[in-house]
């Protein structure tokens, strides 16, 4: 069958930045699955994989505001080192924090006597990303799949200590709260990247 929406795909991928470097690879740790239509992966690529079939391969060029957005350099904050008290503060550090639009991963970029100099930008926000894909899979996801935005592994939504494809809890599993559609567009920001689900890898 084809990739559509309301199928999950798996796919092997080998994602490259312009210069040809990798930046991340499903090499090693085995194929990415989603659920396609349901905003799993970033748009540029949902779009490139649409209508393939198993065992397919494609070269997909995502342009910034079909993957991570645009830089925005709004997204840069000084803060004052002496806000930090006594943490620990060293360029490439991330933390999440809450910021005039929602919470977002910041990353330090500059620290010295007097300030910090955060940016709360994707780090790939403002690339053209490369990706060569390989699809493993597609099969008919489940109407509980579909109801999630996300898909299951055997053992169902959230089973066996987190075998189940996503990170929430038994919990939040039987509500519509598990993985919802506000914590899956966070992830989309928070870079989460992969099962669909709300939780921070
Ligand atoms: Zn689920």
């Amino acid at each position: 069958m084809r990739v559509a929406n309301e199928t999950v795909v798996s796919i092997d991928y080998t994602l490259k930045d312009e210069r040809g470097n990798v930046l991340d690879t499903s090499e090693g740790v085995g194929p990415m699955e989603y659920l396609h239509g349901a905003k799993n992966i970033i748009p540029g690529l949902e779009q490139g994989i649409e209508g393939l079939t198993a065992g397919e391969t494609k070269s997909v060029v995502v342009p910034p505001a079909l993957g991570y957005g645009e830089y925005n350099e709004k997204l840069i904050q000084r803060v004052p080192l002496d806000r930090f008290g006594e943490n620990k503060v060293e360029v490439g550090m991330r933390f999440h924090a809450e910021t005039n639009i929602g919470m977002r991963v910041l990353v330090i970029r500059h620290v010295d006597e007097k300030e910090v100099v955060l940016d709360g930008n994707h780090e790939l926000a403002g690339k053209t990303l490369y990706f060569d894909i390989k699809v493993v899979t597609v099969r008919p996801a489940e109407l509980t799949e579909v109801a999630h935005g996300h898909p299951h592994q055997a053992g169902g939504c959230c089973g066996g200590g987190g075998g189940g494809g996503c990170g929430c809890s038994d919990q939040e599993s039987s509500s519509e709260g598990c993985c919802s559609t506000e914590e899956s567009s966070q992830k989309k920001d928070g870079g989460c990247g992969q099962g669909g689900c709300g939780c921070s890898h």
